[in-house]
């Protein structure tokens, strides 16, 4: 388990962008990793692009066009991690460790065919295992793989932590650090809250919410997946030796906590369809050609019917901000079957949740969470729940004083 790390152990590390950012920050990720070798380990590296450099990209590319080929998309942001994992073999090398880099399909690392967001179906480690059995770091590229028929793809933003933690399930190692730069998860980001404070321990389910609601902290599929497959990880700071947190299975004493965290994610853009007809069928038409075009749709809301005559509606739903565009065409495409009025587009707003296994057992949080938003007249847009949190969608200008009110009411 990360943590205590036993003796001559398996270790898969992960290094994200900021943790890469530029030389000096490399040359620190290849000495750590050496001293680690030094202790008898045999490491698996997984590197990001360097920070700035997979955004770099997009914008190059949607300087040529708003929506790029996602093929051509993928072969060119594939180049941030190819670029990474080479500086950071050559850093070891200058210290006089052997190491090897290996892009996504080197490694073994076999996708489907959804471009920009592939999903991982298959890692055949043999040449990595050969590698290490031969002594050396093996350095892989984060967020990318194949296709069978040798396309390359990209996991998705973030995707490289998905790339360590299926890799640490694909060999069996023993420990997978994920390194970054915070000291590991927080009840919330200190940057917008300064009273946050890093947790010792957090369960997949609790880190789930936390990391697809804005958490920032990792990539959610990725720890889809680690708790699919029962791989424990620890998120941990590349600048310092402090302890992180460890990722684990929920255990009874998690519940006495009822809200662990607080997370406000920025990153959804609000579609409102105005005056869609209500009748059986329509709400099926719609998010059917939103999926056929593999856009994630998060909340969805439908108004009460008004009007006399044939009833129309209003009906919303968030998708990421980077899907927006695409989701406005899809949209614009249904125009002459559906008949709606009108569609607006909203990317000012900002969705916060609290999250904890606790809440099963405590009813009236919602409420307690709805009162305090109301004291600080923050006006709420959307709501869903589940068992193990609330979220609300509100106006982005009152999205970060709202998550400091609600952070002080629940954690202090
Ligand atoms: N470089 C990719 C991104 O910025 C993948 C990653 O950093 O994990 O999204
Ligand atoms: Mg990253």
């Amino acid at each position: 388990m990360a943590g205590q790390i036993p003796t001559m152990a398996l270790i898969v590390q992960k290094y994200g962008g900021t943790s890469v950012g530029n030389l000096d920050r490399i040359k620190n990720v290849a000495a750590r990793v050496a001293r680690c070798r030094a202790e008898g380990h045999q490491l698996v590296v997984v590197v990001s692009a360097m920070s700035g450099v997979t955004d770099g990209l997009i914008k190059l590319a949607k300087e040529i066009m708003p929506l790029p080929s996602e093929r051509e998309m993928d072969v060119l942001l594939a180049t941030g991690e190819q670029q990474t994992i080479a500086l950071t073999a050559m850093a070891l090398h200058a210290l006089d460790v052997p190491a090897v880099s290996l892009t996504g399909a080197q490694a073994g690392i076999l996708t489907d065919g959804v471009h920009t967001k592939a999903k991982i179906d298959n890692i055949t480690p043999k040449k990595l295992h050969a590698l290490l059995d031969a002594g050396n770091v093996v350095i892989v590229a984060g967020f990318q793989g194949e296709t069978p028929d040798g396309q390359i793809t990209t996991l998705g933003r973030g995707g490289s932590d998905l790339t360590a933690i299926a890799l640490a399930a694909a060999i069996k190692a023993d420990v997978c650090q994920i390194y970054t730069d915070v000291d590991g998860v927080y009840t919330a980001d200190p940057r917008i809250v300064p009273a946050a404070r890093k947790l010792e321990v957090i369960s997949y389910d609790e880190m789930l919410e936390l990391a697809s609601l804005g958490a920032k902290v990792m990539q959610s599929r990725s720890v889809e997946f680690a708790k699919k497959f029962g791989v424990v990880f620890e998120v941990r700071s590349s600048l310092n030796d402090h302890p992180g947190t460890i990722v684990k299975e929920e255990s009874k004493s998690m519940e006495a906590v009822v809200v662990r965290g607080v997370a406000l994610d920025k990153n959804q853009a609000k579609v409102t369809l105005v005056g869609v007809p209500d009748k059986p069928g329509i709400a099926a038409h719609i998010f059917k050609a939103l999926a056929d075009a593999t856009i994630n749709v998060d909340m969805i809301v439908q108004n009460v019917s008004h009007g006399t005559g044939a009833p129309t509606t209003d009906l919303s739903f968030t998708v990421e901000k980077a899907d927006l565009l695409k989701a406005q065409k899809v949209i614009e495409g249904l125009q002459s079957t559906i008949s709606f009025r009108e569609v607006i587009a909203a990317e000012k707003i900002g969705k916060i949740s609290i999250v904890g296994v606790g809440m099963r057992g405590h009813s009236g949080v919602a409420a307690k969470m709805f009162e305090v938003l109301a004291r600080d007249g923050v006006n709420i847009d959307m709501i869903s729940t589940s068992e193990i949190k609330v979220s609300v969608v509100v106006d982005l200008a009152k999205a970060e004083p709202a998550m400091k009110a609600l952070h002080a009411a629940f954690i202090g």
